[in-house]
C-alpha cells in the first residue's frame, strides 16, 4: 500500500479513537452504557478508499446524504464495506426512493405519506425491507423558513402508523437535526418526548438517531441511540457548489 494510503488510514485511526472517546464519556456522564449508542460515519463527500478504511478499522454504519452518490460509493468500496450497514440520511425525493430502497438499509429522513408509499414500493420491488426513522422538525414552527426536512411533531404518530403498516418498512425509531440557532438542549429534549411516545405505541420503536460532530454529547444526553458523525471523523468537507 501507498504512503497516502498508510497515512490517511492512520489520520482516520486517530479521529475515530477521539470521537468514539467523546461518545463514551458523554455516555458515562449521561449514566448510559457505550453499547447502546451506534456511530454512524457520515461520509459524503469523501471518497469511496475512505469508506473501505473505515470499515478496516472496525466502523460498522456508515450514512450518506444523496443519490447517486451513496449508490456509487456503496459499489466502489469493495470487498471490506460489503458487511456495511448504510443509512441514508439526506433528504429524499419521492421519485429517487425506489432507488434509495435497493440499496439503504435505513431511511432517516422520511417525513411525509407519500415518501412511505414510494419507499415501500421501492422496497417490495427490490423483495428487500427497510428500516425506516420517521424524521421530525424540531424547528418549532410550522412555516419553518429554513426549510428543514422532518415531520412536524405532531404528525409524527401518524407517519409511524403508516410506515409500521407497510409490508416491506420496519419502523425503528426517530431522527432529527437540531435547529441551525436554537439550543440544541432544549431540541433534543423535545425530540425524547416524541421519541417516547413514538415507542410507547410501537415498542421495537426505539431509536433515536441525533447528534453530530458540533452537538453529540447533547443528544447522547437525551437518549440518541446512533449519533451521525461526519466532520469530527474525516475532516472538514469542502463548501457545496
Ligand atoms: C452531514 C450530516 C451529518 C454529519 O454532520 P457533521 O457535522 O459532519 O458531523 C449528520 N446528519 C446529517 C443529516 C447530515 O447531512
Amino acid at each position: 500500500m501507498t504512503d497516502t494510503h498508510d497515512a490517511r488510514r492512520d489520520e482516520l485511526a486517530r479521529s475515530l479513537r477521539t470521537v468514539r472517546d467523546r461518545i463514551e464519556t458523554a455516555a458515562a456522564m449521561a449514566g448510559r452504557a457505550p453499547d447502546e449508542i451506534t456511530l454512524i460515519v457520515v461520509t459524503k463527500t469523501y471518497p469511496a478508499s475512505d469508506v473501505a478504511l473505515l470499515a478496516d478499522l472496525g466502523v460498522t454504519d456508515v450514512g450518506e446524504n444523496r443519490h447517486p452518490e451513496a449508490a456509487r460509493k456503496r459499489e466502489e468500496a469493495g470487498d471490506p464495506a460489503a458487511a456495511l450497514r448504510w443509512h441514508f440520511v439526506g433528504a429524499l425525493q419521492t421519485n429517487k426512493a425506489a432507488a434509495v430502497a435497493r440499496y439503504a438499509d435505513v431511511v432517516h429522513s422520511v417525513d411525509r405519506p407519500r415518501l412511505v408509499d414510494a419507499l415501500d414500493r421501492g422496497a417490495r420491488q427490490a423483495g428487500r425491507t427497510l428500516g425506516v426513522l420517521v424524521q421530525v422538525n424540531l424547528e418549532g414552527r410550522d412555516d419553518d423558513p429554513a426549510g428543514r426536512a422532518g415531520a412536524a411533531p405532531g404528525d409524527v404518530l401518524g407517519l409511524a402508523a403508516q410506515v409500521d403498516a407497510a409490508e416491506a418498512l420496519r419502523l425503528e425509531g426517530v431522527m432529527a437535526v437540531a435547529p441551525l440557532d436554537a439550543d440544541p438542549d432544549d431540541a433534543f429534549a423535545r425530540l425524547a418526548e416524541v421519541a417516547a411516545s413514538v415507542a410507547a405505541a410501537y415498542p421495537r420503536a426505539t431509536a433515536i438517531s441525533a447528534g453530530m460532530s458540533g452537538d453529540l454529547e447533547v443528544a447522547v444526553k437525551h437518549g440518541a441511540t446512533h449519533v451521525r458523525i461526519g466532520r469530527s471523523v474525516l475532516g472538514e468537507r469542502p463548501p457545496l457548489r
